[in-house]
């Protein structure tokens, strides 16, 4: 097994995991399979109890792991599937080397950081690197290992020094480490002392950098990057410019121009793998097809706008997947993605009283956006907004996209308005509401808030007689089931679907037990479709996501399109070709 381990210095947040993914998906232009493990020194066992607007989206597993975004960008990147291990927690170590202090494990021994948090560490490394992660099924040749936080926190010490550990024990030409440092612009002049001190910082842990990716605002110049070399001893094709870019889709590119592979290739002396025909689709690589979308992406002007309704809108990578998976369609439907965001409080109408111009602005953003969509959320505040934004969609034939408490919102909306069930609510935003349209799940825990939801892929299987559905199409018609994500403790009460089902609302596809309501559509609608999955987990660059896509592409007004074109394809897909860009 060969690693590549990416740290960070100077400050966090400067796209070290894009940096890393893109390491990832170069490797695989070489053939080789690639797998990767993300590192987060904080205590939480997992990212599902953190608030989205502080640490960014939970991200969810096919085994039901919530975990931290980062891992969605490894899974897009590099088309692979993860599991809840992948994620490497200070409070899952310590969970670990606990259990086994108490089982006896130890021996009698005194039980330490060094070696025994150290060692369970590298072992637990050791054994998700060598999990198969793509449709092979076969054992990666390299895991790319992504080191949360900076180097030198006190709480990462004990992961720098099991990664300073996990080089002897990997051996020769099988371990390098890229780190990831700032070079700001200061008075037009790029400053390199941050980025020599980090380098010093990390030696004297012990590490010893063999890339120095250095994160700025403008291209890095020839003699910068010499000085950076030079102080920080190494040589110039160690140091690697990464400059802000349109997108970060270009990144690879960058890191492509400046002859990293051959550096990373020689350093863990892979030499040219034969690529895998699961790469290979109608005679153009992988690679290829990202090079020529990505680029494409140039020359493209038409706009579609889309209102995101939401109440974590303060910080966009509360909804990270969410927007990968518009710009994945937006991709395919050859537009210019512009996110109009939209705070549901602001629609609601005391927002009337307590801020005018914020309200009237998010009223005047919904009725202009060309698609509306509700995103996923927990708890009170701002719903009564997305009821309102859901409503002006279905009765305007605008564009809707309602996830799980999206779709929620709108069937609520709909027996309200439509069936006349004026006290319609969920419980978890009324507990008393006179008409519990969504309920808890019988099965949910209600006291352990953490990994207690139903969680991970489930099955959804569409039903009799909706072979009119616009969804169903983009799925295709070959299949009778399709699976998908989950994250939710709620679900529409069984109660009430035969009253909403012939007021005229569409429940299109079930769980296994056709208990579970898992997508809503409208049929004499452009586009109004909700699913209680979350689909923006499995969008990927080259195969966006149908909910999503169906969505994007009815907004832009090219839906016939899309939908022939993905007719087109279906015997491909049928045959399990892979990477099929519409
Ligand atoms: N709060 C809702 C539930 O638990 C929706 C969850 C979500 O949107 N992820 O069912």
């Amino acid at each position: 097994m060969k690693y590549v381990v990416v740290s960070g210095g100077v400050i966090s947040g400067i796209g070290k995991g894009v940096i890393a993914s893109s390491t990832g998906l170069l490797l695989k232009t070489l053939g080789a399979r690639v797998t990767s493990i993300k590192i987060d020194p904080y205590m939480n066992i997992d990212a599902g109890t953190m608030a989205p607007t502080e640490h960014g989206e939970v991200f969810v597993l096919n085994d039901g792991g919530e975990v931290d975004l980062d891992l969605g960008n490894y899974e897009r990147y590099l088309g692979i599937t993860l599991g809840r291990d992948n994620n490497i927690t200070t409070g899952k170590v310590y969970q670990h080397v606990i259990e086994k202090e108490r089982r006896g494990d130890y021996l009698g021994k005194t039980v330490q950081i060094v070696p025994h948090l150290t060692n369970a560490i590298q072992d637990w490394i050791e054994r998700v690197a060598n999990l198969p992660a793509d449709d092979s099924n076969e054992k990666p040749d390299v895991c790319v290992v992504e080191l949360g936080g900076t180097l030198g926190d006190i709480e990462s010490a004990p992961f720098v020094e099991a990664l300073r550990q996990l080089r002897r024990r990997a051996g020769k030409d099988n371990f390098i480490q890229i780190h990831v440092s700032l070079v700001p612009l200061i008075h037009d002049e790029l400053k390199t002392k941050p980025t020599q001190q980090a380098i010093r910082d990390a030696r004297s842990a012990g590490m010893s950098p063999d890339l120095i990716a250095c994160r700025c605002e403008r291209k890095l110049d020839r003699a910068t990057m010499e000085k950076i070399a030079m102080f920080c001893q190494v040589e110039p094709e160690q140091v690697i410019g990464v400059h802000n870019v349109a997108s970060t889709y270009h990144v690879p590119l960058l890191l492509e121009q400046q002859g990293f592979l051959k550096v990373v290739s020689d350093l863990l002396k892979i030499n040219h793998l034969e690529i895998p025909a699961s790469l290979v689709t109608k005679g153009q690589t992988t690679w290829h097809q990202w090079q020529t979308l990505t680029t494409s992406q140039e020359r493209v002007f038409d706009e579609v706008n889309i209102a995101l309704v939401g109440k974590y809108v303060s910080l966009h990578d509360s909804y990270l997947s969410v927007i990968k998976s518009l710009e994945h369609s937006a991709m395919a439907c050859r537009r210019k993605l512009n996110i109009i965001w939209v705070d549901s409080s602001s629609l609601e109408d005391s927002a009337r009283e307590t801020d005018p111009q914020a309200h009237y602005k998010a009223w005047h953003d919904v009725t202009t956006a060309d698609g509306i969509l509700v995103p996923g959320g927990f708890g009170t505040r701002g719903t009564e907004g997305m009821i309102k934004a859901a409503h002006w969609a279905r009765t305007k034939s605008v564009p809707y996209l309602g996830i799980c408490l999206g779709m929620q919102i709108a069937v609520i909306e709909y027996a309200r308005n439509v069936c006349g069930v004026t006290g319609a609510n969920s419980v978890e935003l009324n507990e008393s509401t006179s008409d519990p349209l969504i309920v808890y799940m019988p099965e949910i825990d209600k006291v352990n808030l953490g990994g207690t939801m139903r969680l991970g892929s489930r099955p959804t299987y569409f039903q009799e007689n909706t072979e009119w559905s616009k969804l169903r199409s983009l799925y295709g018609s070959h299949r009778s089931s399709i699976d998908e994500r989950h994250r939710h403790r709620y679900e529409v009460n069984p109660d009430y679907i035969e009253r909403l089902q012939s007021a005229g609302l569409h429940f299109v596809g079930k769980d296994d037990k056709s208990e579970r309501m898992e997508i809503i559509e409208l049929p004499d609608h452009p586009w109004f479709v909700g699913v209680q999955y979350h689909p923006e987990y499995l969008s990927r660059v080259l195969a966006p996501s149908k909910p999503f896509l169906g969505f994007v592409a009815s907004a832009s007004g090219v839906f016939g399109q899309i939908q022939k074109l993905s007719q087109a394809h279906e015997s491909d897909l049928a045959n399990g070709v892979a990477n099929i860009i519409i």
